[in-house]
């Protein structure tokens, strides 16, 4: 597992588009976390990351499943919120999205569980105060455990990086 705390919704959409340069080809993100806890925000991050206009993605509550074409992937994007029991879920068919060259990022994923892939990365996010949000990243297979391992290496270093740069480190030598 891989922990992530954000401290305001600009971090959350960071980590996102950080994460969209660690995904393979026809991944799969399964997002779940109450109402209000950021799965969209990360979403955001990940199309800005895909090189997709962030402020286009929105919950597709009512569109069931979205298409952003980007650099060189295309986002697919679908919020499950709506839909109750397995037959209408069914009906969405997302198995068809799992090779069609793209990224698969699902809302509420948790009503899906019987009908996601063997492998995806699967991410929860805990509310823990009005800014702050906890993002768990879990590998469902192996090649996701590279993910994870991939993350916990490059985000941490990242975040390094940035830290100096905030408070003007320099290294010594
Ligand atoms: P969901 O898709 O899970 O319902 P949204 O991403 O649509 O959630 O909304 C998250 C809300 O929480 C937004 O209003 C956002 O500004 C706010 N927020 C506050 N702090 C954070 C954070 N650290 N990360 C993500 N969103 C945050
Ligand atoms: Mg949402």
């Amino acid at each position: 597992m891989f922990i992530v705390n954000t401290n305001n919704p600009a971090q959350t959409e960071r980590f996102g588009a950080f994460l969209s340069r660690c995904l393979p080809l026809n991944a799969v993100v399964a997002l779940s976390g109450q109402l209000g806890s950021g799965k969209t925000t990360l979403v955001k991050g990940i199309a800005k990351g895909m090189g997709i206009k962030p402020e286009e993605v929105n919950s597709p509550s009512f569109v069931l499943m979205r298409e952003y074409p980007g650099k060189d992937r295309t986002l697919f994007h679908c919020d499950l919120y709506r839909l109750e029991g397995v037959f209408q879920i069914a009906f969405l068919g997302l198995e068809d999205y799992f090779s069609r060259n793209g990224v698969l990022v699902i809302e509420w994923a948790q009503k899906a569980a019987a009908l996601l892939p063997q492998e995806y990365l699967r991410i929860n996010i805990n509310v823990r105060g009005e800014l702050k949000r906890r993002l768990k990243c879990r590998a469902q297979g192996k090649s996701y455990q590279k993910i994870i391992e991939r993350l916990k290496v490059e985000y941490g270093e990242l975040r390094i990086k940035q830290y100096k740069r905030k408070f003007q480190i320099t290294n010594s030598k």
